[in-house]
């Protein structure tokens, strides 16, 4: 029993066995959907990374309130 030519890949996104095709414009993901879901990960972390400058003219012992 010989293994299929196209190697198999995990899909990033939901880690799916997917076959790596050159016809798969998608890889390494299983489908566009799961393409998208990743970009669209990726687009949100980088959101969340610009510090609010607002926040910087507040006083930091606001914390303790927490303790
Ligand atoms: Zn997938």
């Amino acid at each position: 029993m010989t293994p299929p030519s196209s190697p198999v890949v995990s899909c990033p996104t939901c880690h799916k066995k997917t076959e790596w095709r050159t016809d798969n414009e998608f890889r390494p993901f299983c489908s566009e959907r799961c393409k998208l879901i990743d970009l669209g990960d990726w687009a949100s972390e980088a959101h969340k990374i610009p510090s609010d400058p607002a926040n910087d003219d507040e006083p930091s012992n606001q914390d303790s309130y927490y303790l």
